[in-house]
């Protein structure tokens, strides 16, 4: 399959195909909604739906949801459940995350004013390696009951992931980049990770650069949030620290993730969560979802129907205060979806640009 620039061009008529993967829990009754979503508005997207079966140990499903994906450029994703523990059988997300070489993740942690928290307008970006580190998926019993699992860090990914966030601060008009790490005890690798970004921080003049220890990081996260702008970190550390901000701001089922290669890029709810245990129950909080839905319509350029879908979520959550029980409310999954088409539809009477 011929490698793409990231944003794909449209097909005729300005529509594009995107792949969809629901995957297990949550994922399929999310996804229904944000197709509903999308046909009510008729945002121009065509989705390419594929079922990845959890229980069998071959990766074909998953093969042919990589092919989709290399010819689409795009897809909306939810959590792909790994049910075999047979250790050959190695996760799927992280597969898909590898092959397509998606080595950033990011993740933009925004409070919402109508949700009550401890800390108040919190504005994260969390820049995070995403296909390497602690996530190699190398592990051995080098003799019996001495199990090594391998680290990996490379120079060329931490300057890759590093010189992302600089231009993503750069971009988007943030002050400051630190980077999380453990480089006083593992001093080769996590030392490598901060030595890099340390180098491509001088190119960045304009924007200031410090790191903190990862220990110290989690403590000051849950006592002085506002001193972070955007973080960089290793995998790891990265999965650990954005599942805290999540629940620094309501939870697992607000906040939406990017994960970015050179051609590729796939959305997601932030915390990666599959949500089994509310699967079917009709309280699982759709946002995070619908989030992800919205970035996908933002890089592929369709900011109208983004800038709706997102002035819509806000004015239910915010100011209508309907929400899932998860954020302290009554809403059934299809209670806060129906409020969002209400707004939707308001806005669309009411001749509202975006
Ligand atoms: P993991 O898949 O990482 O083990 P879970 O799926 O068990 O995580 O989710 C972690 C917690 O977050 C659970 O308590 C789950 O109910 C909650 N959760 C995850 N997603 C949502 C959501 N969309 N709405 C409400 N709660 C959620
Ligand atoms: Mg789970």
């Amino acid at each position: 399959v011929r490698k793409q620039h990231l944003v794909p061009k449209a097909h005729y008529g300005g529509r594009h195909a995107v792949t969809m993967l629901p995957g297990g829990g949550i994922g399929p009754e999310c996804m229904g909604y944000v197709r509903d979503i999308f046909k009510y508005i008729g945002a121009p997207i065509d989705f390419e739906i594929v079922d990845i079966d959890p229980n069998v140990d071959n990766d074909e499903d998953v093969k042919y949801a990589i092919t989709t994906i290399k010819r689409n450029g795009v897809c909306l994703k939810g959590n792909i459940e790994t049910k075999s523990e047979a250790a050959y059988v190695t996760s799927r997300n992280v597969a898909l995350r590898n092959e397509l070489d998606m080595y950033a993740y990011v993740m933009h942690c925004k409070s919402f004013p109508g949700i009550t928290t401890r800390h108040k307008d919190i504005d994260i970006h969390i820049v995070r390696q995403n296909t390497e580190g602690e996530y190699a998926m190398l592990e051995h019993e080098s003799v019996h009951g001495v199990i090594e699992s391998m680290k990996v860090v490379t120079a060329s990914n931490s300057e890759r992931v590093a010189r992302f966030a600089f231009e993503f601060a750069k971009k988007n008009n943030r002050k400051k980049v630190t980077t999380i790490h453990k480089a006083n005890i593992m001093k080769l690798s996590d030392g490598l990770f901060l030595e890099t970004s340390r180098r491509i921080a001088k190119e960045y003049p304009d924007i200031e650069h410090n790191d903190m220890i990862i220990d110290n990081c989690c403590m000051q996260l849950v006592s002085k949030p506002h001193q972070f702008d955007v973080m960089l970190m290793t995998n790891l550390y990265g999965s650990i620290v954005s599942n805290l901000v999540c629940g620094l701001m309501g939870g697992a089922g607000l906040h939406s993730g990017r994960n970015y290669g050179d051609h590729y890029a796939v959305f997601e709810p932030g915390t990666r969560n599959t949500g089994t245990a509310i699967a079917g129950k009709n309280i699982a909080n759709p946002i995070a979802m619908i989030n992800a839905s919205v970035d996908m319509l933002e890089h592929l350029g369709h900011h109208f129907h983004a800038n709706l879908i997102r002035a819509a979520v806000h004015k239910t959550i915010n100011e209508d205060h309907i929400m899932t029980p998860d954020l302290g409310g009554t809403a059934s999954s299809t209670d806060v979806i129906k409020a969002i088409i209400d707004n939707i539809d308001l806005y669309m009477k009411n001749k509202v640009s975006f």
